[in-house]
């Protein structure tokens, strides 16, 4: 007699039939999982009860692919389920995450639109899936409906995501009498008497026939497919999975100069049942580790560096963590995801957990192994995990001591480091206002006019002068033209250290840093330091009426003129004040040039100069020189610092009018 799903069940049931998953190839993964739990129970009566008569290694899976009948079998020699057991685990909805996943259906508006299966109705599903996921349901939840699935662990119904009759035959250990559950999905199953040899379980799974698209399903019937997918999601299963595996060799009698080849089936042990992360660390082989990252992250460069956790405790689990030695190629895009493969007991849940890693470790490849975790678990209940809270706070502990080291005791390796990953420590410690300014700044590094490399902020005021109050940055496009600012040039003869900040995101720290240990951020190019006691105030009130002059001169191409005591072989330079700075100005330029923002243009002069001399004799004497020795003083400071003059040829002009 056909019985009836329990009406969760059914709607799970339709979900699965219909398909609007495109991650159909998660199902061998639930199925088995289902058979290595059941080998776990079964495992675990084998060691306390020696009447059993077997141990560990007489356990393991095996599949079974029949081309012929197009079907794909997963067997166990678990702990098998009786009558009532059959009825009430695969009856009735029954996986551990069943009921968060319901209230996320109900959510997304499936579990009141989409009841009948078929193909119109499947089609009807689908669209107000899509549709609810627009709407204000779907700020409730921020997952996309359709992901749902993929969220959870959906357990034994994803069989029929690709197959249209699933038969179970099942004998539970210490009975005789052995069971077949059939189901061709929404139409209800039955149970029946059966026959098996011993306890546990076989799968059937009745493969459907394609659709419009070529080898849709047909995949599941040809032994890589699956070898690739146990590979993928259940290669450190911790039982032996077994395959008829096809090889070629050599035809028996045919003739050695010409071989002749045939095919022959021969049972491999597909699954690497030990992961890496399981063994002990001395056990391991350094090239082991690279072999694994290399494979696993697909990078052709050895990692930089290998992390290894392992604690036993409230959360127990095992951790593997690498940083790559190169930032991969979109790495500062939008497109790049970071996080670390999440596994629960060997068995594949997350390919990226971003909630295991700080955005600011970000580029940290790995994964992490817990048996604490369930199989489940949803990513929405992911982001409230006190376990996986706990297990990222040491994560990041870990990296976070490993990058401290590294760069105390081994500095090129950390340059390294930093050359690749650099930027994202450095924006990571801007962001948001400097929220984690405090955990990130010793990791930052600038360029030093002293050291001629790069050095971090710790570096810079230990070997501060006694009577230097500022850490001292100039800004500008490139080390060497920090380098030749006319600014640079008094603080540099005094044997002061200035920081080069040469990345467009350099700019923002002095502001939103303001200070490191209780220095101040000072600019040597336009920052209001006094040099050698003098005030730049009282030198620009001496010379009022040239700096007027100039200022009518110029008009609105300038914003002041002054007079400044930061120069000595050069005359003049130009600064941009408190706001915005000319880096700033360029960095908007580049991408947002509608804005038309722009720096403030102050003119600064050295009086103490010759070419200042020259003006001031002209002024009085031939303005019109005067004048012109203006323009030429004005835009000689903007190609100084890296700004466009508006008239070339012009400027061309009035500097060869003078001689
Ligand atoms: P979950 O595994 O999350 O509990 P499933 O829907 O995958 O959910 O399976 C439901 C239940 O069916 C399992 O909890 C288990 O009791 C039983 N079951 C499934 N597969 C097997 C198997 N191969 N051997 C024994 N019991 C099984």
């Amino acid at each position: 007699m056909k019985k009836q799903f329990k009406a969760e069940s059914q709607r799970l049931l339709d979900l699965m039939i219909n398909s609007i998953y495109t991650n159909k190839e998660i199902f061998l993964r639930e199925i088995i999982s289902n058979a290595s739990d059941a080998i776990d129970k079964m495992c675990y009566l084998a060691l306390t009860d020696k009447s059993v008569g077997m141990s560990r290694s007489d356990f393991g899976i095996t599949l079974t692919i029949d081309k012929e009948n197009r079907t794909l079998t997963v067997s166990d020699n678990g702990i098998g389920m009786n009558e009532e057991e059959l009825e009430r685990n695969l009856g009735t909805i029954a996986f551990s995450g069943s009921r968060e996943f319901s209230a996320e259906l109900e959510k997304s508006g499936f579990g009141t639109k989409a009841s009948a299966a078929g193909g119109a109705a499947a089609e009807e599903a689908g669209e107000n899936i899509s549709a609810g996921a627009e709407n204000t349901e779907a700020a409730e939840s921020d997952a996309s409906p359709v992901d749902i699935i993929g969220q959870f662990g959906v357990g034994f119904y994803s069989a029929f995501m690709v197959a249209d009759k699933v038969e179970v035959v099942t004998r539970r250990y210490g009975e005789d009498k052995a069971w077949k559950w059939v189901s061709e999905g929404a139409g209800g199953y039955d149970i029946e008497p059966a026959e098996r040899d011993g306890q546990g379980t076989d799968v059937i799974m009745h493969i459907r026939q394609d659709g419009e698209e070529a080898d849709e399903y047909s995949q599941y019937t040809r032994e890589y497919t699956i070898y690739g997918l146990v590979k993928k999601y259940s290669d450190y299963v911790r039982f032996p999975i077994r395959m008829l595996m096809p090889h070629s060799r050599v035809k028996e009698g045919s003739d050695p100069e010409k071989p002749e080849y045939e095919e022959v089936y021969e049972y491999e042990v597909i699954n690497s049942m030990v992961p890496l992360w399981q063994r002990r660390k001395s056990e391991v082989k350094d090239e082991e580790y690279e072999q694994f990252y290399r494979q696993s992250f697909f990078d052709d460069k050895a990692p930089l560096e290998t992390m290894t956790v392992s604690v036993e405790g409230m959360v127990s689990y095992d951790a593997l963590m690498f940083i790559p030695e190169k930032a991969p190629e979109r790495y500062y895009s939008e497109e790049y995801t970071g996080g670390l493969r999440l596994y629960s007991s060997g068995v594949l849940i997350m390919d990226k957990c971003k909630e295991l890693l700080p955005d600011y470790f970000n580029f940290v490849k790995g994964i992490v192994d817990s048996h604490d975790l369930s199989l489940n678990i949803s990513r929405e209940l992911l982001q409230h995990d006190r376990q996986l809270k706990l297990i990222s706070k040491n994560l990041e502990k870990k990296i976070r001591s490993r990058l401290e080291d590294m760069l105390k005791n081994d500095r090129e390796k950390y340059e390294k480091f930093y050359n690749s990953f650099g930027r994202q420590l450095k924006y990571c410690a801007l962001d948001n206002y400097g929220r984690y300014k405090d955990e990130l700044q010793d990791f930052l590094m600038f360029y030093s006019s002293t050291e001629k490399k790069l050095v971090t902020l710790a570096e810079y005021v230990e070997r501060m002068k006694d009577d230097q109050e500022y850490i001292y940055y100039a800004s500008g496009d490139s080390l060497d033209a920090v380098d030749k600012m006319p600014q640079t040039e008094i603080l540099k003869d005094k044997g002061i250290e200035i920081l080069y900040f040469t990345d467009s995101a350099d700019s923002f720290i002095a502001d939103i840093f303001r200070e490191y240990k209780e220095k101040k951020f000072m600019s040597a190019i336009d920052g209001d330091f006094d040099v050698d006691g003098k005030k730049d105030e009282d030198v620009t009130e001496l010379f009022k009426d040239t700096f007027e002059f100039m200022k009518e001169t110029l008009g609105d191409k300038v914003d002041e003129v002054k007079a400044t005591t930061k120069l000595k072989s050069h005359p003049v330079c130009l600064s941009s004040g408190d706001g915005m700075t000319f880096e700033m100005e360029k960095y908007f330029k580049a991408v947002n040039p509608e804005l038309g923002m722009k720096a403030k243009r102050i003119l600064e002069l050295n009086t103490e100069h010759p070419a200042f001399l020259a003006l001031e004799k002209a002024r009085t004497e031939d303005a019109e020189r005067a004048k012109k020795m203006c323009e030429v003083l004005f835009n000689q400071a903007l190609l100084i610092a890296g700004l466009p003059i508006d008239d070339p040829s012009g400027y061309t002009d009035t500097v060869t009018s003078l001689f």
